[in-house]
């Protein structure tokens, strides 16, 4: 039955991913998939999360039913102050529906269905280029995807022009993919007064707006400050989106926890979306799991644990913002040809880093270093032992 399935294509950052597992060399480095890694170059978990799990221990081993469809309500309560701010009208107005999905991919996903079956554009604007899986959440529910110019490889910053002339010709009513903070893969992001006019320009041209926050905390170690932009659109009273992941933020990668957030204008709309998203979440997994979004709800709602958990966090960004100054000084102390100024201005957990996919090649045969083909460091994957080394092969990479 099965003979004419052919040969799937692999998945880059796997395939990646695999090719490291695989290498028996002592000297070889991950920086290929964007997980978190210790100074000692170990997955990170978050004492806060241990603690969390511990209390909970009791509980978790006693309730093992379904939740509802939409998962914990409290969780998703907690987790859209998270989002949106303790003060946000529209919580208090009762016009956002949150529900829990499977972290930020399930979220992109569940959204991506819903605006295919009641919104009336299908038509997605992503950013070039952005995080590998974005265009499939939307191509698999059937939307055409376009993409908006996003960054400058001149400057390897910010393509501002070029994104406001792209937002400005798309049509009414189109989604707009926008990642609220710590942009993957360049570690780009918008300043605030540029989300402004941003936002101005969707508003004025009727356009969707929904966020990918997948990084919140992970660039300025604030939860607050990285969520501006999100708030900006929720303030004007407007309609969005918003994926939440908590993969990164709190190192639960495999426990899949994250909500899908719909601001709309009315309560009376917001509870009908509700009640949508019931009849795609039904059909595709029926209800989401238990046990990382009771972690989670846990830490966000214990002033303590909650307190514990933004120390960490703030000092994962910290090792990051540290990792980019070392690399930075090694290469510019080294005299490697180029101007490597942007490993220090990009933010969050990557750095594109300007190399070529012939340069990352020849990293990998010669140095046994592993990245994504389009040069994307995953920045907290480097410690202060690998810096030196990395930059090493860098400086080979660009003089050869
Ligand atoms: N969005 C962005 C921008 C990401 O970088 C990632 C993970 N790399 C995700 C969403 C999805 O991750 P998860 O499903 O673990 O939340």
């Amino acid at each position: 039955v099965f003979q004419h399935v052919p040969l799937a294509p692999e998945i880059p950052v796997y395939a990646v991913m695999a090719a490291c597992s695989k290498d028996p060399s002592p000297l070889k480095v991950n920086l290929g998939m964007g997980v978190y890694r210790t100074e000692e170059g170990k997955p990170v978990m978050l004492n806060v999360v241990r603690e969390a799990e511990q209390q909970l221990v009791n509980d978790l081993s006693a309730i093992k039913e379904y939740l509802p469809i939409t998962g914990i309500a409290e969780y998703n309560q907690l987790s859209a102050k998270l989002t949106f701010g303790a003060d946000s009208s529209a919580i208090k107005e009762d016009r956002v529906t949150t529900v829990q999905c499977l972290s930020g991919s399930g979220s992109l996903r569940i959204g991506a269905d819903f605006l295919a079956r009641h919104h009336h554009n299908h038509t997605i604007y992503i950013s070039e280029p952005t995080y590998r899986n974005h265009p499939n959440f939307f191509l698999i529910a059937g939307f055409e995807v376009k993409y908006y110019r996003y960054y400058d490889p001149k400057t390897c910053g910010l393509d501002f022009q070029g994104l406001l002339e792209d937002l400005g010709s798309a049509s009414s009513g189109s989604v707009v993919l926008l990642q609220a903070c710590g942009h993957n893969p360049t570690g780009v992001d918008p300043t605030l007064q540029q989300w402004e006019q941003i936002r101005q320009l969707m508003r004025s041209r009727e356009l969707l707006p929904f966020f990918d926050c997948a990084y919140q905390g992970f660039v300025s170690g604030n939860l607050d400050v990285d969520a501006q932009s999100v708030r900006l659109f929720v303030a004007d009273g407007g309609e969005c989106l918003a994926a939440q992941s908590y993969s990164k933020i709190m190192g639960v990668y495999g426990e899949r926890v994250g909500a899908l957030h719909l601001v709309c204008k009315t309560a009376d709309l917001a509870s009908k979306v509700e009640g949508q998203l019931k009849l795609v979440i039904r059909p595709m997994y029926s209800n989401p799991p238990i046990h990382g979004a009771s972690i989670v709800a846990a830490i966000l709602k214990d002033r303590d644990l909650y307190n514990q958990w933004t120390i960490e966090l703030k000092a994962m960004v910290d090792r990051i913002t540290s990792i980019r100054r070392q690399l930075f000084s090694v290469l510019y102390c080294r005299g490697t040809p180029g101007d490597w100024t942007h490993i220090m201005k990009q933010v969050g957990m990557f750095t594109l880093s300007g190399l070529n996919a012939e340069q990352v090649a020849f990293m990998t045969k010669d140095y046994h270093i592993y990245m994504s083909s389009d040069g994307r460091i995953n920045m907290a994957g480097l410690s202060a032992k690998t810096v030196p080394y990395v930059a090493d092969a860098i400086h080979a990479a660009v003089t050869r």
